[in-house]
């Protein structure tokens, strides 16, 4: 039976794991927070004493992390334990440089390596549904790919090294942008006397058609499961959107792309997190247009 080391069971990484049980793997898991370790033993997963046990006699190392220092820590502290030929896959969402950095730490011990962050959020995570973008050598996708349809529905594979934190953070760089641009539009048709209806009806089939628009729409009514009819209860969480407009504009830095809309983007939901509202949809961004605090 495959064994697979799970490290980092927090929202996402705990149901991602369980979904992993079950579908037959044998789930060793570690985390440093005890009450993620006793979901974890709920849910099936062995839990083990520390990163480095879980890895030694595992055939897949999966991390689900905060950010890019804690993947690179831990493949630093853990790689060198583990079996030759043992694949990894990081699914947080992290820098590019730092999943680099990852790629060559597990190639210098023999390892395979894919970088598979998510999209989907804890809603795909428990229902298996999320999304996979890899980045990796083909052996290693091909070799991931079978555990990564266990937790999700679709994986792709975009290219060498990196390239799946590259689509995540170019995806999300888009999304944080057209939600913008979406709520502002309806601002704008507020002060003009359009509906939010009028509005909805015209842009979700022309060409101002977008997901935000049309799935996450930013007013309540038009798309009765967005966030705005639940006073945007997230969904995907504000902080998230910076975290991940953040990292894009840390890359338009290291690579030299000009990337103004998105450093706006940045900005502003940087200022809406800063007035207390990291924790809500990020559509709730439309809220602050409104206000004067986005003068
Ligand atoms: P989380 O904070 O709930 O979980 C991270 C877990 O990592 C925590 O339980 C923490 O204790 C653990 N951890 C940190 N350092 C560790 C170490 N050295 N050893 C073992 N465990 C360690 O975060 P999350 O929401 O599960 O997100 C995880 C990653 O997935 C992040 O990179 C996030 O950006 C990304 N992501 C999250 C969502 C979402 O909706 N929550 C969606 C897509 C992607």
């Amino acid at each position: 039976m495959t064994t697979i080391a799970f490290i980092g069971l927090g929202n996402m990484g705990n149901p991602m794991a369980a979904n992993l049980v079950k579908s037959g793997y044998d789930v060793l898991g570690f985390d440093l927070v005890d009450d993620n370790l006793k979901t974890a033993g709920a849910n099936g997963v062995k839990v083990v004493g520390d990163a480095a046990s879980a890895v030694a006699s595992a055939d897949v190392v999966v991390t689900m992390l905060p950010a890019g220092k804690h993947v690179v820590s831990v493949y630093n502290d853990v790689v060198a334990k583990a079996k030759p030929g043992t694949l990894f896959i990081d699914s947080s969402t992290i820098d590019v440089d730092s999943a680099r950095q990852a790629h060559a730490i597990a190639a210098e011990n023999n390892m395979l390596s894919v970088d598979a962050p998510v999209s989907g959020g804890t809603v795909g995570a428990q229902a298996g549904t999320l999304t996979f973008m890899a980045g990796g050598a083909k052996d290693a996708f091909d070799k991931a790919e079978p555990i990564l349809e266990r937790m999700g529905k679709r994986s792709v594979h975009c290219g060498d090294s990196g390239a799946g934190q590259a689509a995540k953070i170019c995806n999300n760089m888009i999304l944080g942008v057209s939600m913008i641009a979406a709520a502002e539009a309806f601002v704008l048709g507020e002060k003009l006397g359009l509906s939010h209806q009028a509005l909805f009806d015209v842009a979700s089939t022309s060409s101002g058609q977008c997901w935000a628009i049309t799935t996450n729409c930013p007013v309540p009514g038009p798309v009765p499961t967005s966030p705005a009819n639940r006073d945007y209860k997230p969904g995907f969480a504000a902080a998230l959107m910076l975290k991940d407009l953040k990292l894009a504009q840390e890359a338009a830095g290291s690579s030299g792309a000009q990337t103004p809309l998105g450093a706006q983007a940045a900005e502003l939901f940087s200022r809406f997190e800063a007035l207390g509202h990291g924790g809500e949809d990020f559509s709730g961004i439309i809220n602050f247009l409104r206000d004067d605090a986005a003068k």
